[in-house]
């Protein structure tokens, strides 16, 4: 069976500074060569934030979010339909951060993320203050996309559960001790969501465990190119004999439609 797939996690670039591959200095790699490569392992659209990493050069770290996710835009519009962009927001800076939600809204655009605290200078999604910013997130029915942060279970929980109508999208199923912080907090909240990227499903069976607990409706694919190979996810899915075709199909395209309209 043929599926579609769409990453819900990458991070698009189109200049060396946003590009967080490891490697970048051996590949050729341009907004072109991303799009041919994720195309090329039958990808057919992807999602996510611009990152950078480089802090210093900024005045405020707002200046760099702001950049971030003007750039996310521009990549929009070189994409077409190609790319469904997510954006930053930051809890020392409720304010701008609510006007980014509004711009952002106005722009078509509905998932927030990946965010990634430990890039831009904060560490704690307990912080109250963004409480006021992803309530503005959801009167837009916005979707969160966030780096797990282990050490900050405490934080997650309190933002997901201050939040129920709001969907989080936890990224990177983690080795087990994660993952089964990971399987407390879907057991807890209905709006606890998983996706695939990153560390987690080179282990023989996560992904079935992982549906057993979460079902297939609230597990996202997702590679977190350009860090990771792309190749690995499309088939640690595909070929995963112990998953149902109906069950991949969710995962691979179906929830990501549902949650950003697709
Ligand atoms: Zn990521």
């Amino acid at each position: 069976m043929a599926f579609e797939i769409i990453d819900f996690h990458t991070h698009p670039f189109s200049d060396e500074k946003n590009n967080i591959c490891s490697h970048k200095e051996f590949i050729p790699m341009d907004a072109a060569f991303s799009m041919d490569v994720l195309k090329g392992l039958g990808i057919s659209k992807i999602c996510g934030s611009v990152v950078s990493r480089d802090n210093d050069k900024y005045e405020t770290l707002f200046d760099k979010i702001k950049e971030n996710n003007d750039e996310a835009l521009k990549l929009k519009e070189y994409y077409k339909g190609f790319y469904v962009p997510g954006f930053h927001i930051h809890p020392n800076f409720p304010e701008e951060s609510i006007s980014e939600i509004k711009r952002m809204n106005k722009e078509g655009v509905k998932l927030i993320g990946e965010i990634i605290p430990y890039m831009d200078g904060w560490k704690d999604y307990g912080d109250d203050k963004l409480y006021e910013i992803l309530n503005e997130a959801g009167k837009h029915n916005m979707v969160i996309s966030f780096h797990t942060i282990p050490e900050n279970i405490t934080g997650i929980e309190k933002m997901v559960k201050e939040h129920p109508d709001l969907v989080f999208v936890a990224a990177h199923p983690g080795e087990y001790p994660t993952l089964m912080m990971h399987f407390d907090l879907a057991k807890k909240y209905d709006n606890y969501y998983l996706d695939l990227s990153g560390t987690g499903i080179t282990r023989y069976g996560m992904l079935k465990r992982a549906i057993d607990v979460f079902s297939a409706d609230r597990i996202l694919f997702g590679s977190d190119y350009p860090t990771c190979n792309p190749a690995m996810f499309v088939g640690g899915v595909v070929n995963d004999a112990l998953i149902k075709d109906s069950d991949k199909e969710k995962i691979l395209s179906l929830n990501a439609k549902r949650l950003l309209d697709l």
